[in-house]
This record gives C-alpha cells, structure tokens and sequence, in this order.
C-alpha cells in the first residue's frame, strides 16, 4: 500500500485548491483562510466550480452541509448535484450560492430556548478554514450552523472565535518578546482517543449496549483487569485488522492517525493522531469517531465510544492535548535549554496556571456529562478536582521566580541537557503521574478529563478563552509599563504567588489530596449537576461575553441544553433498566424458579426429602432475589415518573441524581446478584465474560 498517495486522497485540501483553482481564485481564497473576511460571488462560483468536479471525478454524487449542532454529534443533509434541464435530462450542478450558504430545516436540534419552534429556519455557512472531504459518496463542507437571527447553535463557531481571540491575544504578548515576523499563533491540539471493541453479535443482543451505549447490567466477570495483562499487550489478529483498515479509512480522509495500542482494561484500546490545527483537529475527531463505529461494523464489531460502558474495569477518556504555535514554527510551550531564562515561556505557562486556577468552574463545566460522571474521581481518571502538574522542577523554577532568587535554584545539571532530552525528561515524568487532570507534559498541556464521547469543540472553547482572557490582561499591563523587565518579573511573581494553589505534582487519586484539595480552597465538583448551573455565573457571563464567545442568552441556552442532556440520558437508562428488568430478567428468573419447583416436586413425589436439597436451597435464594427485584423495579418506576412532573431542568437534574440514579443502582444490584445464580441457560444477556474477551 501507497500511504503517501492514499493520505487526503478524498480531502479537498491546500495542494489540491492550488492545483485546481485559478491562482487568483486561489490567492483570494487563502486570504480569507488566514485573514478572515467574504469572498465575493464570481469566486465562491470558481471554488464550488472545482470542487464540484474534483468530487465527481472522486465518484460523488451528493453534497452536503457538514455541521455539529449541540447533539455533540455531527450533522449533515444531502443534496444531489443533479440539475434537471428542459429536455429532461440532468447535468451536475454546484454554486458558489450552494457552498456558502444552507438552509436545513433546524427545528429538532437542540436550541435551549433560543429559537422558538415558530422560527424553525437555521443556517449552515462554510467555514473555508477547514477542508472539504468526501465521506460516502457525499461531498462534505464544513460549516458553522446558527439561526435566522444570527444566534449560535452549533460547537464551531464559538470554537472559531475562541481560536481568534487567543491568535490576538497571544501575538501582543510574543510582539513584546521582540517576535516581529509571526503573523498568527495557532492553537495545535491532538486528542486521544480511547474506544472498547466488542463482538457484534454479541453486542446487538444487549439492549442496553445498543440503545444507551453502556451496560446497566452485567455482574463482574471472574477476570477483569487486575493481571494488567492488556495495557500494550500484543494486539490480537482480529482487533489488528480493525485497525489497520480504520488507518487507512482515517488517512485518506487527512486525518494522522499514528498511535494505537492497547488500553489498560480488556478489550479497551486507544488511537492518537499527530497534532492538527485546533479547528481541523476538532472536525477530525469527530469524524474519526463515526469511522470508527462505521469500520468496526464492517468487521463483525462495535466500537463502543462511551465513558463507562462497563462496570468494574476502567472507562474511556479523550486526553486533549493543547498548545500553542507560531505561524513560523515556533511553539510556545517549548521550554527550550534554559526554561528558567525563557522569560516568553515562563510568561505563557503562569498564564495558564491563572487561567486553570480562576476558571477551574469552567473546565469542569466543559467535560461535564451524565457519561462522564461515571470516570471523575473513579481512580482511573483525574478526580472532579482541577488541578495542574508541571514537575519538580519547573515548580522550583517558579517558587525561585516568586521568591525572587532566580538563578539559585539551577545547579548546572538542570540547564545543560539538550531542548529534546528536557521534554522527554518531563515527558517521562508526567506519564508516571497520569492522575493529573491539567499536565505539562513538556511542550503542551493534556487535559485528561475529556469523556470518550465528547466533542473536544467544549473543552477547547475554554481552554482558548481563558488563556486568552488572562494574556489580554497581562499584554495590557505589560504595554503601558514603563520598565518592561520589571513589570514582567512583578507580573510573574504576582501571578505565582496568588496562583501556586492550583499545581499539584503528587498522586490525584489518594483521599488525602482531596483533603488538602479542600484546605487550598479549590471547587470540588462531583456530579454534572453540580457544575453544569455554574456556567451562567455572574463571572463566567462577564468573561464571555466581554470576549463576544458567547452572548448571555447563548450561554443560557447551552446549560439549558447540557442539563437537559443530563435528564435525558438518565431517563432513557432508567426506562431501559425498567424493561430489561421486567421483560428479561424478572421472566428469566422466574422460568428456572419453575424449573427447580418442579425437579423438586417430582423428587419429593418419588418420596425423596427435598427440604435441604439444592434446588430448594437455590429456589428460596432466587424467590427471595426475584421479590427484591419487583420491589426495587416498582421504586425506580415511581420515581421516574415522579421526575417527569418536577418542574425545571436544574429541579429535574438535581432529583433524577438523588432519587433516579440510586434507584436504577439498586436494580442493577439485584439483579447481578441474580446473574451468578440463574442458570446460563436461562439469562437473556450476554455476560460480560463474552462481551470483554469476545473479540
Ligand atoms: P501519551 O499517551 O503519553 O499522553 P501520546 O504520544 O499517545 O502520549 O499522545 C500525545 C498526543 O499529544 C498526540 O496526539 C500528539 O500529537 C499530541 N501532541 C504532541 N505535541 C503537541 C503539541 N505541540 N500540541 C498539541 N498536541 C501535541
Ligand atoms: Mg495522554
């Protein structure tokens, strides 16, 4: 196989525009990917033109408008290119008109409240930023969606605005450094991605697997994870062929998929790609998601992309990976030979430590979902509570910046080794502390909270707007100081000291950290419920919208959408537990109860005494299970329909995680304990023995 010929082969990427377009058509065009701003008519007429033909020549029929409404999922509406004439035959038609703008009808996407259904018309623009693609014989166009009065209802355009915001911000900073060539600094992001495959037959016989993409039941198998035999294990032949063919599905979409390997629980793996422009890195993540699920298929599996879909073994994360470039190859976060002199270094990283430590509501709020709830504070994902990782020794480089003895602290070994044996010596160390949820990891930041499932649009939302909210405060103060060299080392000591809270280098999962967590002041947020109203504080409206990322009805509407989110899912749990319980596992209990009343009746009919014989034994325990069992599901069924009628989402949220979810818990209990005592002939559901060593 071919890599460099297949990779972006169905990507209507730079070289491509270069090769079809008009170089004027395609100066015009690069202009406005850089620099922002409208094309005119007779151009976007060219653009779609080639594009048009570059499709067709690739075998596409159909377009569409790419788009990610507040589902967390992507969008799409195709449309033929077909164009019938008056002699009633077609040609194969595409405008400027049709590449700029669409109209999809928007009503059953969620809005929160921002658009009445009376006003149901939404719009789909193209975001020339990130690159056409043909995906099913469809040409793709990203593009932002929002509504006919121009509000925001998708996860791209805050997302672009936030990349904007930190372009501006961070170039006065690095202007001040001297820096005059860079012309933009981007923000590079590379998410991993975890995934667990299972086999598809047994998969479609799980209701729960299939409807709520976990299990809500299923008790502990006899080996879960605890040989830690799967963590980079040799891959086995079938899960190889996977991904081998998801590699190549993921390269000609331009996509680098590079990294894959085995994750710490069976059946668990990961996939990493190199890092991409934020805008592109985010569209890529979500269509190597949908890839996934569509490959997997094509290989008798299903790729499951939930935070927790079993119980007892760990869940998925997506580690976002964040930092920042220079449109001249520079990156920011690189500390280089002498961190402790890299003054421009050092001012970035206390921007973040400002930015994490001010907005640890914020981060928190940006991976907060009813999925994501079951990872936090699990010990086998960063705790509820943020916090930061940089290492030993660049927190000595910044206590001796705060305490004022700059060159004190490096005694020769430190500064001496080369740029690249420094970031893998961090590298190294940070990989021993995977708990962090905000690491260094010595030329970026990880951000390990991220769910499986979500899209990482939320989260670099954030992660921009409060770097860049802090950047624009320092290159205020910084431009109107007198003594640049002063007001820098100030600014830096100030910042250290009233910030040096949020960095943690030891192990996030002890009880004693949450302990001293508390002592330092630091929000602990254990539930999305808990979070999720904190994102319209007075605060948090002052910060968006002082940043025009969002205005403070947009803000309301995304809590709006997100908790009802929450209710939703819980909803859909609770009412899939109701009817696996009643119509499979109750049955199926009650079916072997007949089958033992009746080898015992048959005994005792032949005179033989049954009375402490094993089918009596295990009738009572499984009469006395199956009775809890249509106790506890008549609890669960009066509280969900006590939830319907509470009023408000924040009062329906709050009561479905008091009274709902313990309900479902209880449900589930019993009926696992009835699992190791049915018999296998008569349980309805694949086990989790055969869904986790099934493949
Ligand atoms: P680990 O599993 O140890 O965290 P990986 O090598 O699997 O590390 O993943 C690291 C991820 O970080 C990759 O997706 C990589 O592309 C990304 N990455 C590396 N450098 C940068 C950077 N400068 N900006 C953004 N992401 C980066
Ligand atoms: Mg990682």
């Amino acid at each position: 196989m071919n890599v460099p010929e297949i990779f972006a082969s169905l990507v209507f990427n730079d070289s491509v525009m270069r090769e079809k377009l008009p170089a004027e058509v395609y100066r015009q065009l690069r202009d406005t990917i850089e620099n922002g701003g409208d094309l005119d008519r007779g151009t976007a007429n060219s653009i779609a033109a080639a594009m048009k033909d570059w499709a067709l020549e690739k075998g596409a029929t159909h377009y569409t408008h790419w788009f990610q409404p507040m589902t967390g999922i992507t969008a799409e509406k195709h449309d033929s290119f077909i164009s019938p004439q008056p002699d009633g035959s077609v040609i194969m038609e595409f405008s400027g008109k049709e590449l700029i703008k669409g109209e999809p009808d928007a009503s059953s996407f969620p809005s929160g409240g921002l658009r009445g259904t009376f006003e149901a018309r939404g719009y789909t623009a193209w975001d020339p930023t990130s690159y056409a693609f043909i995906k099913d014989d469809s040409l793709c166009i990203p593009t932002v969606f929002c509504s006919y009065s121009g509000q925001v209802l998708d996860k791209k355009t805050p997302l672009l605005r936030s990349i904007e915001l930190i372009d501006k911000q961070a170039l006065r900073i690095v202007r001040l450094f001297g820096d005059k060539e860079t012309k933009h600094v981007n923000v590079t992001v590379g998410p991993e991605q975890e995934y667990f495959l299972v086999d598809r037959k047994a998969y479609d016989r799980r209701r729960d697997l299939v409807i709520t993409g976990r299990t809500l039941f299923g008790a502990k198998p006899p080996k879960g994870q605890e040989m830690e035999d799967h963590y980079f294990g040799a891959i086995r032949p079938r899960v190889m062929e996977f991904m081998e063919d998801l590699n190549v599905e993921l390269w000609k979409l331009g996509v680098y998929a590079k990294t894959e390997h085995n994750e710490a629980a069976p059946a668990q793996h990961e996939l990493a790609p190199v890092f991409a422009e934020c805008n592109i890195a985010t569209d890529q993540n979500q269509l190597t998601m949908e890839v996934m699920k569509k490959v997997a298929e094509r290989h008798g599996l299903a790729c499951l992309l939930h935070e927790k879909p079993f119980a007892g073994v760990n869940g998925s994360g997506k580690h976002d990976n964040w930092s920042l470039k220079t449109d001249t190859g520079r990156n920011i976060f690189k500390p280089g030979l002498e961190p402790e002199k890299n003054r421009e270094f050092l001012l970035f990283l206390c921007a973040v430590i400002k930015a994490v430590d001010e907005n640890q509501d914020l981060l928190r709020i940006s991976v907060s979902t009813a999925g994501n709830d079951h990872r936090l504070g699990a010990n086998e994902a960063p705790p509820a509570i943020i916090s930061m990782f940089l290492g030993e020794d660049l927190t000595g480089i910044l206590n001796d910046i705060a305490s004022g003895n700059g060159a004190h602290h490096n005694d020769g070994q430190k500064t001496k080794i080369g740029v690249d044996v420094i970031t893998d010596f961090w590298k190294d160390k940070s990989d021993r502390n995977r708990t962090s949820p905000f690491a260094f990891t010595g030329n970026k930041f990880e951000f390990r909270m991220p769910g499986s499932q979500l899209s990482i649009a939320g989260p670099n939302i954030i992660i921009n707007t409060i770097v860049a909210d802090v950047l624009s405060g320092f290159a205020d103060r910084l431009e109107a100081a007198a003594d640049f060299d002063s007001e820098l080392t100030a600014l830096m000591r100030e910042t250290i000291n009233e910030h040096h809270r949020i960095i943690f280098n030891g192990n996030n999962y002890t009880e004693e950290w949450r302990e001293e967590a508390h002592k330092r002041g630091l929000l602990d947020l254990p539930s999305a419920v808990d979070a999720l109203p904190l994102f319209t504080s007075a605060k948090n409206i002052a910060l968006f919208t002082r940043h025009n990322i969002f205005t403070e009805a947009e803000l309301r509407s995304r809590r709006e959408i997100l908790l009802d989110n929450y209710c939703k899912v819980l909803q859909i749990e609770a009412t899939t537990t109701l009817d696996m319980a009643k119509k499979d596992i109750l049955p199926a209990a009650l079916a072997y109860s007949g089958e033992l009343a009746e080898t015992a009746g048959a005994k005792e009919r032949l005179g033989l005494d049954v009375k402490d014989s094993a089918e009596m034994k295990l009738l009572r325990r499984i009469d006395a299970l199956s009775r809890e069992l249509d106790r506890r599901t008549g609890v669960l069924e009066e509280r969900l329909s006590c939830a319907k009628a509470v009023a408000g989402t924040l009062e329906t949220a709050r009561y479905i995680r008091g009274e709902v979810d313990p309900a479902m818990h209880m449900v589930r209990e019993t009926a696992d304990e009835l699992e190791t005592v049915v018999s296998a002939k008569y349980w309805p559901y694949p086990t989790y023995c055969e869904l986790l060593f099934s493949v």
